[in-house]
């Protein structure tokens, strides 16, 4: 860390600073300028590093303490140059291939559910979404069916063959979850629950974590982290959208965070232009162009019939609106040196 201190400070303050950074074991590398002496700590450990930060800032001579590392590491590319392929089912994400995730916002009935699946899984999509416990704004809108859910995705998976990946809201549910679910969606309300993350570190199912709606790219590599540090390391992230002043779309769809994210982890990133528009007539443009910023997958709302959907009709596609969507994209994919399986 690096200590910057007061205009104006006196030598015995800063031997004051000096002293406290020894005392916590850490070598001292003090710039003494003619205004203003910067002080350089090293060998800060990662635990004690925020608490000491705080500590230094709050002496009157002292003007800011900066970290300058990055806040997590086990995610970070520094720690692996390539990304991490996760599987999930009988595919693979973070490779060549880009991999669809589709189905509807929430399970309604078998039948629903199955009609959609199997409809997607003859256009060769080969993971299943669903939700069965929905974190909804109003308390008066539908909380989802619940296990009920559960049980109509994974028979539904079963029967066509696709993995199933479901939102799961309480840390207390984690463990009945993976007894049906393939991939566990953390959604973006839940981003800093931090119980929730370190239950699902304790899961050995893939993660979807999805960014939270006001969250900061270094707070959501931070909430991975927390899923790492319990031990689980498939982590796959899902941009979908931020919360900004514009309001024709229900979020902002921040595709920049894709090579941004590329950047900064090894993590696999997947898009969510359905939550991230709102909009299904912007889905297939916002699609096209996740794959062409280097997404490494795409989670898309699709339902038999939309304008009956029970929750987010507006943002689903049909089964038709999807295809075409697929026809677009496959182009898009040769283009940037990938595969739409
Ligand atoms: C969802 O995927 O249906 C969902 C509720 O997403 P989000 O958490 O991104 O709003
Ligand atoms: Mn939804």
């Amino acid at each position: 860390m690096i200590v910057v201190m007061s205009i104006g400070a006196s030598p015995e303050q800063i031997k004051d600073v000096e002293n406290r950074i020894l005392e916590w074991g850490y070598g001292v590398h003090p710039i003494y300028g003619a205004e203003r002496t910067v002080i350089g700590a090293v060998g800060v450990p990662e635990a004690d590093k925020a608490r000491y930060l705080a500590q230094l800032e709050r002496l009157p001579y002292v003007e800011k303490a900066i970290a300058i590392v990055r806040p997590y590491k086990f995610v970070s590319r520094e720690l692996h140059r390539e990304t991490t392929r996760i599987r999930i089912g009988d595919v693979e994400i973070g490779g060549t291939d880009i991999v669809m995730m589709a189905g509807p916002c929430t399970i309604e009935t078998y039948e629903l559910t199955l009609e959609t699946a199997r409809a997607l899984r003859e256009m060769g999509v080969r993971v299943l979404r669903g939700g069965a416990y929905k974190p909804c704004t109003s308390p008066y809108s539908f909380p989802g069916l619940g296990i009920e859910g559960l049980k109509i995705l994974r028979n539904v998976g079963d029967a066509v063959g696709m993995a199933v990946v479901t939102e799961v809201m309480d840390p207390r549910n984690v463990e009945m979850v993976c007894e049906y679910a393939d991939v566990l969606q953390i959604g973006t309300r839940n981003m800093q629950n931090y119980d929730l993350l370190r239950e699902v570190g304790k899961a050995r199912r893939p993660v979807l974590l999805k960014r939270g709606m006001w969250a900061k790219l270094e707070e959501w590599l931070q909430a991975a982290e927390y899923v790492f540090l319990g031990g689980n390391h498939d982590v796959i992230l899902c941009e979908r959208g931020i919360r900004t002043f514009e309001t024709y779309t229900r979020n902002t769809l921040d595709l920049s965070a894709v090579p941004a994210v590329r950047e900064l982890s090894h993590l696999p990133i997947v898009v969510d232009p359905s939550h991230g528009t709102g909009r299904w007539s912007l889905v297939p443009a916002m699609t096209r162009a996740a794959i062409a910023a280097g997404a490494d997958g795409l989670l898309i709302e699709v339902h038999p019939e939309p304008d009956k959907a029970m929750k987010d009709g507006a943002q689903s596609m049909t089964h038709a609106g999807f295809a075409d969507i697929l026809q677009q994209c496959r182009p898009v994919a040769e283009a940037v040196g990938r595969r739409l399986v």
